[in-house]
Order: C-alpha cells, then structure tokens, then sequence
C-alpha cells in the first residue's frame, strides 16, 4: 500500500520531530494536539530545528520551505481519519492513548493504518480497542528524532505482515533503520535503558553519588555520551516513571520497581527540562544540579 498522508497525534517533543522528519521525507502529514499552543510551539520548534539543519549544509533552503508546507496542524482529531497512517505519540498514560483511538475509529479510512510511539505499552491491548488489530503496531522513535537513526517496530499478537511491510518502508524512506521487537513491556530499548536510569535515581537516592558524580562517573567510565540522570531530565521524569511502572507491573518483577525518589521528582512538577527543572535545574546560564 502506498502511504502518503500521516496524521500525528501529540505535538509534544517527539511529535514535533516526527512531523518534521515526516516532513522533510516528503510525507504530508496533518499534526494534531488538543493544545493550541502546543501546535504552535511545535510548528516554531521544526522551523528552528529545520533551520539549524540548514545552516549546517545537511539541507536545502528550499527543501526546508517545502517541508514547512507539508505539514498542516488541527485541533480537530477526527480529521485524521483521512490519512493513510496515523502515529500516535500523546502523553504516555494508556487511558489518554485508549480515548484517542475511541475517538478516531468512527472516522477512518478503511486503509488507514494506526501506530503509536509509546515507549512502553501494551500494543496488543491498545489495538484491541479498535476495529483493526491486524492494521495496528507500534512505531517507536527515538529522542531527538532528527538524529536519532533507531526506530523500533512492534508487531501486536494480531498486527498482519502488510501492516509490518508498509511501516517498515516508511523507516526506509526516512533514512532511519528499524528494530523488530516483540509486544513485551517496554520493548527492546526501553527494557534495558529505563532500568539503568532507575538504578542511577537509586544511586543518588542512597548516596552513593551525588548528581554530578553519577552522571560523571557514566559518561568517563562506561563511555555514555550522557550521563543517565542528564539523559532522563532529556526524556521527561514522567515518561521515565510511566516507562518503569509499566515494566513493574507488566513483568511482576520487583526489580522493576521506581525509585521513590523518581516519584517525588514527579510529584513536585520537575519533570527535566521540558518544566525547566530534573535532577538539573536549567533555568539559568547552564545546569545546575538539584542534589
Ligand atoms: P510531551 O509531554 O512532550 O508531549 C505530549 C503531547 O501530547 C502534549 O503536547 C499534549 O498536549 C498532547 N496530548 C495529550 N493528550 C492528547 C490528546 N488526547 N490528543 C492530542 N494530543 C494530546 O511527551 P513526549 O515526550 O512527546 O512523548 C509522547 C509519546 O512519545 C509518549 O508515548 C512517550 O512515551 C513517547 N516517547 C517519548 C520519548 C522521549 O524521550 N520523551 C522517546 C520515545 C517515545
């Protein structure tokens, strides 16, 4: 099948760099977020992002006004309906995901394919809401999304091969490079990186280190490029709990459980830098750490 129009749900800091690389790739895609400003920010956040690709020679000024054009935003959720592939990428809480898909199946297209860019949930449960399993999967990029070469691909226990096919050629045709994983919680990348960030919360926690110290000790001793607490303040501290208490429940395993300290960071708003403030506090010059 030959996809053309993608809707994506979320216009948050991965919709927004799933748009524009959807963009640049020649995809028309219609962007949608229940938030007005949300829509906006994200259109000014492509247009600066595409511009850096600019000035950096990695693309054309034309190149970059056409994938400008390319992408309309609406705050009408139904109109996505018409697309050939939606992705989804809202907040990650499963009942949100749940309601949205509610929403769009009365207006589908019979083609139209559904994903989402969840780091951690139930594909299969998430498809069984709607009337196409068999057209469902999980279609997961990687933060910065323009730089990020990964995307994984979940199949759900119904997800049918021309549904993989059609997916995978849209990775292909972004230049990227896809993953097969199956539908376990929190997938392949999550599975092994969340765990890790979670033990570093851990780490702090008990005073082991201090923020500093930890996210040193990661980048000059096991070669990370970022520190893991750096790393999840750039994910989002919500995302990261939502991410380990998927895999706590979904695997049963206690080693899985958050770091009571992760909680409280969520607890107080400070959920990295899209709030301004993590284990770092970003609102000055540079970063300061909160302990
Ligand atoms: P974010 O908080 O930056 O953005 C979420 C956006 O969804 C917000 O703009 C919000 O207004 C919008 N939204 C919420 N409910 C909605 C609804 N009902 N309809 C339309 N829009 C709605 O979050 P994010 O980091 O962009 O994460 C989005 C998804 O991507 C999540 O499923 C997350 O797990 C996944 N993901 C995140 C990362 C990461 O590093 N942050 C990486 C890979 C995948």
């Amino acid at each position: 099948m030959d996809i053309q129009k993608i809707g994506v749900v979320g216009a948050g800091q991965m919709g927004n760099g799933i748009a524009h690389v959807l963009a640049v790739a020649g995809y028309d895609v219609l962007l949608n977020d229940l938030d007005a400003d949300a829509l906006e920010k994200a259109l000014a956040t492509i247009d600066k992002n595409l511009e850096r690709q600019v000035s950096r020679g990695k693309l054309a000024e034309a190149d970059k006004a056409a994938a400008l054009s390319r992408i309309t935003t609406t705050l009408d959720l139904p109109e996505l309906g018409q697309t050939d592939l939606v992705i989804e990428s809202a907040t990650e809480r499963e009942s949100v995901k749940q309601a949205i898909f509610e929403t769009l199946v009365p207006h589908l297209e019979p083609h139209t394919i559904l994903t989402s860019n969840t780091s951690s949930i139930s594909i299969t449960r998430l498809a069984s809401g709607t009337d196409r399993p068999e057209k469902f999967m999980g279609f997961h990029f990687m933060n910065p999304v323009p730089i990020m070469q990964l995307v994984e691909l979940i199949r759900g226990i119904a997800t049918d091969k021309e549904t993989y096919d059609a997916c995978l050629k849209v990775v292909e045709k972004l230049g990227k490079t896809a993953a097969s994983a199956e539908d376990f919680p929190a997938f392949i990348v999550n599975r092994i990186l969340m765990p890790m960030i979670n033990e570093a919360v851990y780490t702090l926690y008990e005073g082991v280190g201090n923020v500093n110290s930890i996210d040193q000790s990661m980048k000059l001793g096991a070669n990370h490029p970022m520190g893991p607490l750096e790393l999840a303040d750039f994910i989002g501290l919500d995302t990261c709990l939502a991410i380990m208490n998927v895999l706590h429940d979904g695997l049963a395993d206690t080693k899985y459980r958050p770091c009571p300290l992760l909680t409280k960071y969520v607890e107080a708003g400070w959920l990295g830098r899209k709030t301004g403030r993590g284990f770092y506090d970003y609102r000055g010059e540079t970063p300061v750490p909160t302990r």
